[in-house]
């Protein structure tokens, strides 16, 4: 069989990628390996599809520290908000919801994904599901994709959207790295980001603060010299292995760059209270203490952060649960602010790249045309979404740059279909 473009995978950018290229009216065959299109998609957004994000596109681009300032040129062809209107126009209702993220109306993955399907029908895609593709042949003028099954293709353009490698089980497995580097490409280190990080501390080992969540607390990783690397405010969680939640997912990847150095551990720093003075609270605490002097120093600090953290500090600094504020050196109270505004926690590692949210590295976008996704060292292939070297933070910049990168390269493929 023949085509004029192929799109191997039915994520996000692949979907985009095939209604793009038939939309130009070329025959157009999408292919994924898994039961259902989409799969990762749905589950975005805690389950409910986190289809884009609303911020004005120079902070989304900000979202994207894996080279989001690649994507001002894809942007300036489809952009988010081309991406809302897109979803409208297809009848599906977005809302935003925090930060700018965007979801449907109905709350229901499947009402996006089933718009992207209706769109593929529409437009007379033809799709094959459970397919795998073991290889790809290139060619001087066109090029063979090979199924598993033994089966070739032949096509004028192929568009690989085969995504990273976090998550196998949605189908994202990494096979689309060994099709790029075929062809030339380089593929930059892979590493897991979005990801929940492991520490051996005592606390963490006894469970200490297991289930407890902070909200709105800075988190940072610090380097090797104890300085800041980045900072987010958002909220956190301790684990039974170590730390998740999203401030904890949005430093992981610097945590985890710091780790590729060869450093043993580094240092994830909380500041449980980020819009206190660190001086301005042991003044006041001092006062607190002369003016209730009689009471027990837990009560007088009761408040100030979740007891099961304020129990631990208190431990930390050996004070006694029925020691009175009055005995309370001021030392001790420097000490006790220092820990909620430094707590440190030794990280050794992170979750693999399997657990991961998003995969790091990919295709060097230094071997990528930005306003066409088209692969400088061969022609008749295009990249898009995950595979590629850039990542986002979750919160809909991954999936934006999956469906922009996706709508450019799918046009492109179609272009130059057209033009063999
Ligand atoms: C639990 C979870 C929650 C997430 N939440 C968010 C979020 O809230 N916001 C956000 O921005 N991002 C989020 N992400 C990340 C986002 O979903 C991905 O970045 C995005 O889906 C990538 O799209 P893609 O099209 O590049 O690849 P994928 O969605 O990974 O799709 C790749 C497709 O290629 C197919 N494929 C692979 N190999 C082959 C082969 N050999 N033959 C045929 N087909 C093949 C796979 O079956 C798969 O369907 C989340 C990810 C996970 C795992």
């Amino acid at each position: 069989m023949s085509y004029q473009v192929i799109v191997i995978g039915g994520g996000p950018s692949g979907l985009m990628a095939a209604i793009a290229a038939a939309e130009q009216g070329v025959k157009t065959l999408l292919i994924d390996k898994g039961k259902k299109l989409g799969t990762k998609l749905a589950i975005s957004g805690g389950g409910r599809c986190n289809v884009t994000n609303r911020l004005p596109e120079e902070e989304v681009i900000k979202h994207i520290p894996g080279n989001g300032r690649f994507l001002y040129s894809p942007f300036s062809v489809f952009n988010n908000y081309d991406i809302i209107d897109f979803f409208e126009g297809l009848g599906v209702a977005l809302k935003e919801e925090d930060h700018g993220r965007m979801f449907p109306v109905s709350n229901k993955a499947k009402d996006v994904v089933n718009a992207l399907l209706d769109q593929l029908n529409k437009l007379n895609v033809e799709v094959r599901k459970e397919t795998p593709v073991e290889a790809i042949h290139y060619g001087e003028q066109t090029h063979k994709i090979i199924l598993k099954s033994g089966e070739k293709l032949e096509t004028k353009a192929v568009v690989l959207a085969a995504g990273g490698k976090a998550v196998p089980h949605t189908g994202s497995t990494g096979d689309g790295y060994a099709w790029a580097k075929k062809a030339g490409h380089t593929i930059t280190d892979l590493f897991p980001t979005e990801v929940p990080l492991l520490s051996k501390d005592p606390f963490i080992k006894n469970k200490t603060l297991q289930g407890l969540s902070l909200k709105n607390v800075d988190v940072s990783v610090l380097n090797e010299k104890n300085k800041k690397i980045v900072t987010h405010k958002m909220d956190m969680l301790f684990t039974h292995f170590g730390l998740s939640g999203p401030a904890i997912l949005r430093c992981s990847q610097y945590a985890v760059k710091e780790l590729r150095k060869g450093r043993k551990s580094v240092i994830i720093e909380i500041d449980c209270l980020p819009e206190e003075q660190e001086q301005k609270l042991i003044d006041s605490l001092q006062k607190q203490m002369k003016d209730q002097s009689k009471k027990l120093f837990r009560n007088v600090v009761k408040g100030l952060v979740p007891e099961r953290l304020l129990d631990y500090m208190i431990d930390l600094i050996n004070i006694s649960s029925t020691e009175n504020a009055g005995n309370i050196s001021n030392e001790q109270i420097r000490k006790f602010i220092y820990y909620l505004k430094h707590f440190q926690v030794n990280i050794y590692d992170s979750q693999p790249i399997e657990k991961a949210f998003v995969t790091g590295g990919g295709v060097s976008i230094k071997e990528i045309i930005p306003n066409t996704m088209q692969s400088k060292l061969m022609h008749g292939l295009y990249f898009c979404g995950e595979i590629l070297d850039i990542h986002g933070y979750t919160g809909g910049y991954n999936i934006t740059a999956a469906m922009v990168t996706g709508r450019v390269a799918g046009m492109h493929a179609a272009y130059e279909s057209m033009a063999k």
